[in-house]
């Protein structure tokens, strides 16, 4: 049974090579993003994926958008929830809206994505919620308070929800990933990138493919008995 898949941020970055294996994995897949429309367009025309913009920050938003995806490619089976944003700043600098647009795309946005879909799932006894958190919600860090306890609060979310999830066919887990290339990571200085490598134990930093390489994993039926962890791919850069 081909199955459809949503990706929040899946056109850009580590979501857009989670679409893209997944679609190899055989998937019909939906890429949501922001605002960025010629990213996205240009990753629709070089991978044939369909993109949908609308804001996981807002709850109205999703289930519009749910609902047209769901229309053009039919039910939702497997979400991704990649969509996520930083506003670093140490925490005696750190204003509200620093805070609260953090915590509504990377928290919140987890929730309003979730929640409309669940119902279905349900219905259905079988789903996949993939959420992608970060290590810096399992280790915290110095000008992150907002996105750390934005992605700590994704481990929460998972660990809790993959209990009601487990007798319904749908589980719910969570990755962590540590620095990897993307836009996020390459827009910080090289001195710090520099810094950053050197914490790492494999010496580089990951690649985005690495990343979906493990969502394609739990996505699969093989990992129907994987519910409720957290899949640390970080080159050892911390051992939670
Ligand atoms: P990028 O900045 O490269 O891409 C982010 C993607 O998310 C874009 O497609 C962007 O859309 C989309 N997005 C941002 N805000 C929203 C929103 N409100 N609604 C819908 N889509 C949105 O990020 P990365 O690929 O680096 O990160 C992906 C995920 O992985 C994030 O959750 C991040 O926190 C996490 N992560 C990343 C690490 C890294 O080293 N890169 C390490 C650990 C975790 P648009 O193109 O329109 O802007």
């Amino acid at each position: 049974m081909s199955r459809t898949a949503i990706v929040t941020g899946g056109s850009r970055g580590i979501g857009a090579a989670i679409s893209v294996a997944l679609k190899e994995a055989g998937y019909r897949v939906a890429a949501n993003y922001a605002g960025n429309d010629e990213a996205a367009q240009t990753f629709r025309d070089q991978t044939g994926i369909p993109v949908y913009k609308w804001s996981v920050a807002d709850y109205d938003a999703c289930v519009d958008g749910i609902r047209k995806v769901e229309d053009e490619l039919g039910s939702v089976g497997i979400l991704v929830n990649n969509a996520g944003i930083t506003r670093d700043t140490p925490f005696h600098k750190m204003t509200r809206e620093q805070w609260t647009e953090v915590i509504n795309t990377n928290l919140n946005g987890v929730f309003n994505m979730t929640h409309p879909l669940w119902n279905g799932m349900r219905e259905r006894k079988f789903g996949r919620v993939i959420t992608i958190s970060s290590i810096n919600g399992q280790k915290g860090q110095f000008g992150q308070v907002n996105y750390s306890a934005s992605k700590a609060g994704d481990l929460g979310f998972t660990k809790s929800l993959a209990q009601e999830g487990a007798r319904a066919g749908i589980t719910v887990n969570a990755i962590c990933p540590g620095y990897i290339a993307t836009d996020m990571v390459m827009a910080v200085p090289e001195k710090v990138r520099e810094a950053i490598v050197a914490q790492i134990p494999v010496g580089r930093l990951g690649e985005a493919a690495e990343i979906a390489r493990c969502v394609v994993f739990l996505a699969s039926d093989e990992a129907g008995f994987i519910t409720g962890s957290t899949l640390t791919a970080n080159g050892g850069q911390y051992l939670a």
